[in-house]
């Protein structure tokens, strides 16, 4: 239901828990994050409250790479397995989405015969499906970028590679996602209010876009590679 991504020099689990209350307004039935720290990337998800997810959240991990989900379950009961974000089998990739991928079946049975899915959602394929197809090509963009144009349905999507430690890929298609940016960090949110904390410099996303945000540079670029500039919006401080 709610997406944030905090990429830079701060602390990132307490701004995307910060950014997560920011979102509970709008409903959920479970919430998680995943940060980046040094050695790996930390997962903690609750069934229930954001409070919850702040008292199972390690205080001592220290993370400056993270990103964090509200659940408004479609596919799977709510719980904490169902929660996300989502891992591939390796843990190399780790995802967050809010909607609904209707051909998760059928991507199922194409591509991901041989994997073994440990949630109910439709959420997983897409985790896994990155994962599978950047064991084929090496290249995790390209695995993503690839992933996003077999995806029929709604999406907003957050991903963290284990291997490229200064990176946040984005897209999404017919559900909201924004990049906030910042000096020396930039944030991802599917509602500017999760990161009016911390910025009040957003850019739109458009669907059929792969976005390739780090601390210092935001790239969008068409599913075919190309480059796309667009200019930031104020959004307005809501106090
Ligand atoms: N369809 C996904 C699930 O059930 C995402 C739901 C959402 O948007 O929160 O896990």
């Amino acid at each position: 239901c709610g997406i944030v991504g905090y990429i830079g020099n701060r602390d990132a689990k307490e701004i995307l828990l910060t950014g997560l209350e920011k979102l509970e307004y709008r409903g959920y039935d479970s919430a998680g994050i995943a940060v980046r720290s040094d050695a790996d990337t930390e997962l903690f998800k609750v069934k229930g409250r954001i409070a919850n997810l702040r008292e199972a959240v390690d205080e001592s991990v220290s993370a400056n790479i993270g990103i964090g989900h509200t659940r408004w379950a479609t596919h799977g009961e709510p719980s904490e397995t169902n929660a996300h974000p989502h891992q591939s089998s390796s843990g190399r990739f780790t995802l967050v989405h809010n909607g609904v991928i209707e051909n998760y079946e059928e991507l199922k049975s194409e591509y991901l015969q041989d994997v073994n899915f440990v949630s109910e959602t439709d959420t997983e394929v897409i985790v896994q499906l990155i994962e599978r197809f950047a064991k084929e090509t090496g290249d995790s963009l390209e695995a993503f970028r690839h992933t996003v144009s077999l995806l029929h349905g709604s999406y907003a999507l957050a991903v963290l590679d284990r291997k490229e430690t200064d990176t946040v890929y984005v897209a999404k298609n017919r559900s909201p996602l924004l990049v906030g940016l910042g000096e020396e960090f930039n944030v991802v949110a599917s509602d500017a209010m999760a990161m009016l904390q911390v910025t009040d410099q957003f850019v739109e996303l458009m669907d059929e876009e792969v976005v390739i945000v780090q601390k210092d540079r935001v790239q969008i670029q068409k599913l075919d590679g190309t480059s796309v500039e667009r200019e930031p919006f104020v959004a307005e401080i809501d106090v």
